[in-house]
């Protein structure tokens, strides 16, 4: 504790001193656009920019001028609101019980100042000390022992309702052990440290954008409309408090554990009560040593007076109770060596530098490996092999190198020109701060390039899906991506979990592959900023892979749609040994090299359409093959350039927007009336 005491004691005065008289409310303004920004960020878009740690600091700053200036407060500051809201994607919930937000602590003193206020009120009280788990708070509501409504907290009145979603999760009951008459809990649902890492895997492999931590994995998939994909996101609850109940009389903060314990809940995984703040802070001190070795990751731990009855007394404000208090551990840093950069080759081809370090022991757990992130970040701190240097680390972060402290080397580590794991030649592409490697063949990507190459809008080779690609390629099948178009189906056959049938329909959509467009097949080569629609632009203007292969980037540029990023990638695609090998194979088995008019009309030519919703019948893609097919264009967001918004059952904000602009909505009807 002395420690993270110590790294915050002086932090209240530096967050407000010496701002000049006139300009102390454009600073207030300024910090409540900014916390603003990043709440919508975190709380609607599940991708935070900015670490925890500094939003904290930043409301924290934000507070404390409110106080010192109250001329410049107002009643709808962040400060006051709790964070988060329900959009129109779900039906909303108006929750009877306020879901509140904690206050929280940073420092020993700022605890004590808590149990003062506590005190004054109740005399003694009695407080029990639990993990504050990192995930999105839920209320569940169960009529006699059934599970019939779960909401999200969203502004603490109005949540939204995700009982589907909630209903998946294995570690809700859906019945209760007890019939009682009703009864609304809530909890923290959460994404085990486990299930991240298998999400973040296979995001990475299908080429998505991976989630940033645990907490926005879980708060994303809960608010997926699909059940399924929630599912199997593999997340879990613990249940910390009874909101509403009848029939039953419970008196205190511990037996209200027991009692949903008993009634078949997964509540918070471990607590204790104590009844004097020293022991309070004893507890936090031991939460903060072991979190790094928990399933889950925790952002702090939480102090709440224990009896209803001084509870009661105590009352809450306007966003928090006050009988509670969040401490939440802050980042800690210490000194070490930097005893080598090893460079790791990502499955996106991305270059990655990592520091491995002389061990030291950090926010709880044994840091020996820390991210440089990339050379602008080595460069810009100067970072050489055997400097000492300061390392951070908050709960859930990966830890960083914040400065160097010495330096022992001469020079800067610079990478080298080649790719650790292939040895081809890696680029960095202007304006970008990665440096990579685009061989199509390197063996650190081939996983996620063969999964992209055999996809639905690529080659749509049904049969091979991730799980299947994985196991050919840990049995030495698939060395190379044109060695899909030489599997062995006996060999097939023999593997667990395959027998002939499944062997033989493998080859079968292999070899129905081989017709398809020249568009999918450039789109599935996963060249980099060509997706299918660049695919389709690049195969209707030059027909044939031979004639792709010898454009130049001025060729390209004259295609409307495709501009000097997506030219210079093609050719620099081209330009690599290994990509010609590959075309040269595919070519040698017989896959398609040209590409067939698939223009069914004029009808829409020049006009750009935006889809929005579920449709009838159509599905999206098709939807946006037969536009194109008939001369139109579509477009992923709605702006004064849109001619008509496509719009299904579900259609969302796209709406709001097309409406705001005047833009015509068409449903699917209408738009197969155009085509006619
Ligand atoms: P909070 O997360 O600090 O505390 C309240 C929440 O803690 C409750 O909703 C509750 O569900 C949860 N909780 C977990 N375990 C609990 C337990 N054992 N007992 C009681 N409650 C428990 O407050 P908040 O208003 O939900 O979120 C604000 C926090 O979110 C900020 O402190 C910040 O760290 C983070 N945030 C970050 C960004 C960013 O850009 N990085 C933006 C907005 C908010």
């Amino acid at each position: 504790m002395e420690n993270n005491n110590n790294i915050n004691e002086n932090f209240t005065e530096t967050l407000v001193e010496n701002i000049p008289a006139n300009e102390v409310e454009s600073v207030i303004d300024n910090l409540r656009k900014t916390l603003s920004y990043h709440s919508d960020r975190y709380y609607n878009d599940d991708s935070p920019e900015i670490e925890d740690y500094e939003y904290d600091m930043m409301m924290r700053r934000l507070k404390m001028l409110e106080e010192k200036y109250p001329q410049y407060d107002v009643p709808d500051s962040p400060t006051k609101r709790v964070g988060g809201k329900a959009d129109n994607t779900f039906e909303s919930v108006e929750h009877i019980v306020r879901m509140e937000s904690l206050q929280d602590a940073f420092s020993v003193g700022e605890i004590m100042d808590f149990e003062k206020r506590v005190t004054d009120e109740v005399k003694k009280a009695d407080f029990v000390v639990e993990p504050k788990i990192d995930g999105l708070s839920v209320s569940l509501e169960y009529r006699d022992g059934v599970f019939v409504r779960g909401s999200t907290r969203g502004n603490g009145d109005v949540g939204e309702d995700v009982t589907s979603n909630l209903r998946v999760i294995h570690n809700i009951p859906l019945k209760l052990k007890k019939n009682i008459p009703f009864i609304e809990v809530r909890g923290e649902v959460y994404m085990p440290k486990r299930s991240f890492d298998r999400v973040v895997d296979r995001q990475i492999i299908n080429g998505e954008k991976p989630f940033k931590n645990p907490r926005n994995a879980a708060a994303g998939s809960l608010r997926q409309k699909d059940s399924s994909v929630v599912f199997g996101r593999g997340l879990d609850i613990f249940v910390f408090n009874i909101q509403r109940i009848e029939g039953y009389d419970i008196n205190s903060h511990k037996q209200s554990l027991d009692f949903l314990k008993e009634l078949g809940f997964n509540t918070i995984p471990f607590y204790t009560k104590v009844d004097n703040i020293t022991l309070a802070l004893e507890e936090i001190n031991r939460i903060g040593e072991v979190r790094g070795e928990l399933e889950f990751d925790i952002d702090g731990a939480v102090i709440k007076v224990d009896s209803f009855a001084q509870r009661e007394r105590l009352g809450s404000t306007a966003k928090y109770p006050k009988w509670a208090i969040a401490f939440k551990y802050p980042p800690e840093e210490k000194q070490t060596r930097l005893v080598d950069i090893e460079i790791a080759v990502g499955r996106t081809g991305v270059l990655t530098p990592t520091a491995v370090l002389e061990s030291v022991h950090l926010a709880g757990t044994t840091v020996s490996r820390a991210t440089l992130h990339n050379q602008d970040f080595i460069n810009e701190k100067g970072i050489g092999i055997g400097d000492t240097v300061t390392v951070r680390k908050a709960g859930d972060i990966i830890p960083e190198v914040l400065c160097v402290n010495e330096h022992r080397s001469d020079s800067v580590f610079k990478f080298s020109n080649t790719c650790p794991s292939c040895g081809e030649r890696v680029i960095r592409e202007n304006g970008e701060s990665t440096i990579r490697c685009i061989n199509p063949e390197c063996p650190a990507q081939l996983l996620r390039n063969l999964i992209h190459f055999c996809s639905r809008d690529a080659m749509d080779i049904e049969g091979l899906g991730p799980a299947v690609i994985e196991t050919f390629v840990n049995e030495g099948m698939i060395k190379k991506t044109y060695d899909i178009y030489t599997l062995d189906p006996y060999k097939i056959a023999s593997l667990d979990g395959f027998k002939e049938t499944s062997a033989g329909n493998i080859i079968k959509s292999v070899e129905k592959s081989k017709d398809n467009d020249l568009a999918n097949l450039i789109f599935a080569l996963g060249i980099r900023h060509v997706g299918a629609k660049a695919g389709k632009l690049l195969a209707g203007r030059f027909k044939s892979m031979d004639a792709l292969m010898s454009a130049s980037v001025g060729d390209i540029l004259q295609i409307d749609g495709c501009g000097e990023i997506i030219a210079r990638s093609v050719v620099n695609y081209f330009s690599s040994e290994s990509a010609r090998e590959l075309i040269s194979k595919l070519k040698e088995y017989g896959v398609n090299m040209e590409s067939v008019d698939t223009s069914q009309g004029n009808q829409l030519e020049g006009k750009v359409f935006v889809l929005t919703g579920t449709l009838p019948t159509l599905k999206r893609s098709e939807a946006s093959a037969l536009i194109e097919s008939f001369g139109g264009k579509t477009s992923s967001s709605v702006s004064k350039k849109t001619d008509y918004v496509l719009a299904g059952e579900n259609g969302g904000s796209k709406l709001d927007k097309a409406q705001s602009l005047g833009i015509e909505i068409i449903d699917e009807e209408t738009f197969m009336g155009m085509i006619k």
